[in-house]
């Protein structure tokens, strides 16, 4: 994208960071806030001030009360700093604004942590002051990427014919297996608005209506347990498309993604691959592979078909071979087991690998035919380790695949930005409690044509026309063909225990609308967050929201949630 011209207007002539030697000899104005403040003698000071572009050193005579984070403006002459100030280091290194008008356009108290992106401060202190933490290089960095990403993410839907329509944030329910947020309605005292989870079924609606390709910066929100990559609100790019193939959602995706990451970064990312959600389970263990390392899982259960050990008389046996992990001190081989029990495997059994022998307290269990086909099968080197696991294969890909990320995951923003599609999730991931089966994406997915049958008989084995995208171990967002007909639908809707005067209440005036020609569609949605977090080399997606939540859904400006007054319960209808 073009770099804009930043045109100085108001108060100021010159931006801070924007003078160079070539504006030798110029008289300017810059505004901004004192970053720092050396003295020199009894009445010379130097002073930096900086802006969003970055500092420049002010030299002023005369006795000024300049502290840190004072809002000033400056007007000077452009110079030549003297031999041996010179700083390299700095854009503005080469000048300074000499014969120095000072106006101090507000005051300030000391900040409660410096402006600095060296030191860092307590989160909550750093929420708590949120406006002050946000002048640091770090974050103006970040949320000026972040303003990058969407303007690029809005022109790609755009170039691509989408057309930006709002959808409402006082709704109903729509389950995207997330709590609500609900808001009591003063006019209907005992009702509740529910803040979306998604706009999925007005998206859906406007398909209906005819807009053929929808797409909003949605502000979403789930009452979920807060985590790095999850806030209570986040955007998401939300796109749906009529007579569109999952495809063709893809291809319109990926270029909105290629273009952010090219405004973020500089750089297009490689074309985005497709792996199916059976092969990326069979090979990473996961439904979000991260593919920027190897360490895939073996299938070794049909080496151990005869075997006489008793821990591997199980439907699936896996392995990971960790490259030179042979040297792995028995506590951490420990360490590694209780984790490995902890996410689920009965146990972890682990073998060394030497030049001619298989070091591990399993070892003598083992015949001499299973470890020759281990060794081969793995492609074993001396000096390597190998982790199995023996179990169901739902635990045996779970538990080494997580087992791969602890061992091999590079940082989240290392080593590039590998985007995949992963293609074909199955309709459902298990039973709730009450023995239901539950939608892996959400209720409104297309089941895979070949497998509507099996909805009553085996939901399970349902495969769904849904698709992922993931980049670098990360769910950027997930999307799916839609069921458009009321009939499939409520077949849908069965298999997960919603019967129709239920499926009535809460989606009848979805059911309706699919009565009225809807046309078959597709879409998707992705975190906006996740996406810049990544691009901005951040772990946390706080670092990229300008007002986030505590891990604990504090806001430490605010102070919300507070309790409110008891006028506005009662107004409201509402007893606690
Ligand atoms: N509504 C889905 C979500 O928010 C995305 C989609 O299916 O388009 O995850």
């Amino acid at each position: 994208m073009a770099e804009i011209e930043l045109v100085p207007m108001g108060l100021r002539t010159r931006y801070c960071g924007a003078l160079r030697a070539s504006d030798i000899g110029q008289e300017v104005s810059v505004c901004g806030w004192v970053a720092s403040r050396r003295e020199h003698g009894e009445h010379l000071a130097f002073i930096d001030v900086r802006d969003h572009t970055g500092v420049v050193q002010c030299v002023v005579d005369g006795a000024h009360d300049l502290r840190s984070e004072f809002v000033v403006r400056m007007t000077g002459t452009v110079r030549q700093r003297p031999e041996g100030t010179v700083n390299p280091n700095l854009p503005t290194g080469e000048v300074e604004i000499g014969d120095v008008e000072v106006e101090v356009l507000n005051p300030a108290e000391p900040p409660p942590f410096p402006v600095s992106d060296r030191v860092e401060a307590d989160e909550s202190i750093r929420l708590r002051h949120r406006y002050v933490d946000l002048r640091r290089d770090r974050m103006q960095r970040n949320l000026r990427l972040r303003g990058r990403v969407t303007s690029a993410i809005r022109q790609s839907m755009e170039s691509h014919g989408f057309v930006d329509i709002g959808t409402p944030m006082l709704t109903a329910a729509t389950p995207e297996g997330a709590r609500d947020f609900v808001v009591p309605a003063r006019l209907k005292p005992g009702s509740f608005y529910v803040l979306p989870q998604s706009p999925q079924l007005f998206k859906q609606l406007l398909m209906v209506a005819g807009f053929d390709r929808y797409y909003q910066l949605a502000t979403c929100m789930r009452d979920e347990d807060l985590r790095a990559d999850r806030q209570f609100e986040f955007v998401q790019l939300d796109a749906e498309m009529s007579f569109a193939t999952p495809a063709d959602v893809q291809s319109v995706i990926s270029d909105s993604v290629a273009r952010a990451t090219e405004a973020a970064v500089g750089e297009t990312p490689p074309e985005i691959g497709r792996i199916l959600w059976v092969d990326a389970m069979e090979r990473f263990g996961s439904d979000k592979p991260d593919m920027r390392f190897g360490m895939e899982l073996i299938e070794l259960t049909d080496v151990f078909e005869q075997t006489g050990f008793n821990a591997f008389k199980a439907p699936s046996i896996k392995a990971i071979r960790v490259e030179g992990g042979g040297d792995f001190t028995r506590s951490r081989l420990d360490e590694l087991t209780d984790k490995a029990k902890q996410w689920g495997a009965a146990g972890l059994v682990w073998i060394r690998v030497k030049d001619d022998t298989l070091e591990s307290p399993s070892a003598m269990f083992l015949s001499a035919e299973e470890i020759e086909s281990v060794r081969t099968r793995t492609q074993a080197q001396a000096g390597d380790l190998l982790l199995m696991v023996a179990g169901e294969l739902r635990v045996s890909r779970h538990v080494l695949g997580l087992l791969r990320m602890h061992l091999g995951a590079p940082p989240v923003s290392e080593g590039g930005f590998h985007f995949t599609w992963v293609d074909e999730f199955p309709l459902f991931d298990g039973f709730d409690d009450e023995g239901r089966p539950q939608a892996a994406h959400h209720l409104f997915t297309m089941p895979h044509p070949d497998d509507l049958e099996l909805l009553e008989t085996d939901p399970l084995a349902v495969r769904a026309q849904a698709y992922d995208l993931v980049v670098n171990g990360w769910e950027l967002g997930s999307g799916s063909v839609r069921v458009h007909r009321a009939d499939i639908q409520q077949k849908v809707f069965s298999a997960c225990g919603i019967e129709p005067e239920e499926a009535e209440s809460r989606f009848g005036f979805l059911m309706d609308a699919f009565r009225y020609g809807a046309p078959p569609h597709a879409g998707f949605a992705f975190g906006i967050e996740r996406l810049v977090a990544i691009l901005a080399g951040e772990d946390n997606i706080r670092e990229v929201v300008a007002f986030p939540k505590t891990q604990s859904g504090f806001d430490p400006l605010t102070g919300a949630p507070t309790p409110i007054d008891p006028r506005a319960l009662k107004e409201l209808g509402l007893k606690l």
